[in-house]
């Protein structure tokens, strides 16, 4: 029998203790397993809004335990990872660091579950390399997220290169998790990218979900509402909906 995709879901960062708790009773309902949620969050501008750090992670580990679910976040540096390790599940690495060697090792080091987002130029044999850095320091699974690379139009933000979801998954056995989120970077194009996702072979979705996209800190504009990620989780055929 075929393993039922697994729903990683949550907001882009994490703006209040209130909003967190009402997004993982959201995520949890609709039958998520694992809350995203930044709080140390990488920007592209020095300016912008870049989380509300370990405060934010307690929310976040509160509002998960209350609703019986697994946390994935990111952690940017070397300084963080025992911070961030300390109250998450899966400990993320951001696509502006894939190749940030140092921070492997110590994330592999802290042994947990991997969430290894792919470099925006990273090949596949870098990729794959830089999860081989992480099971050499010590990580006890690596959970591959593409969500999309650079491509030459800027139309759709980022190319979702499914061809590589198939060749992880069909030919070296890997578990891939996609974010068509990070990927399309608009919301409308969420749905269909995550019904490719899972023809390709994803094991899992990692979308973004706010209850008011337009007053998010980060990434409103490709945030889910409450609905969409309910029609999105019943077409996904979850465990909770057979
Ligand atoms: C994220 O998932 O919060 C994120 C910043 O994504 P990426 O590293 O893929 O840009
Ligand atoms: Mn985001």
């Amino acid at each position: 029998t075929e393993k039922m995709p697994t729903l990683l879901a949550g907001p882009c960062s994490i703006d209040s203790e209130e909003r967190i708790e009402s997004i993982a009773k959201q995520v949890s309902d609709v039958g998520g397993k694992i809350l995203r949620g930044g709080a140390f969050k990488p920007r592209t501008s020095p300016y912008s809004f870049s989380g509300f750090g370990a405060p934010a992670l307690q929310w976040m580990r509160q509002a998960a335990d209350r609703h019986n679910l697994q946390i994935v976040t990111e952690v940017m540096s070397e300084h963080e990872v025992d911070t961030v390790a300390d109250m998450t599940d899966i400990v993320q690495v951001g696509s502006r660091n894939m190749q940030n060697f140092a921070l492997l090792r110590q994330v592999g080091a802290v042994k947990k579950c991997v969430l290894l987002k792919r470099g925006r130029s990273a090949t596949v044999s870098e990729w794959l390399m830089s999860a081989e850095y992480l099971y050499a320091s010590g990580a006890d699974s690596v959970l591959f997220c593409e969500r999309g690379i650079r491509g030459f139009d800027g139309e759709t933000r980022n190319l979702i290169d499914l061809g590589t979801v198939a060749l992880l998954t069909h030919h070296y056995g890997l578990p891939v998790v996609v974010d068509p989120s990070h990927a399309a970077g608009r919301r409308d194009l969420v749905v269909p990218l995550s019904k490719a996702s899972l023809a390709a072979g994803a094991v899992g979705l990692m979308v973004e979900v706010h209850p008011e996209p337009s007053t998010a800190l980060s990434d409103g504009p490709q945030a889910l509402s409450y609905d969409a990620l309910r029609r999105l989780a019943q077409s996904m055929d979850l465990e909770c909906n057979r």
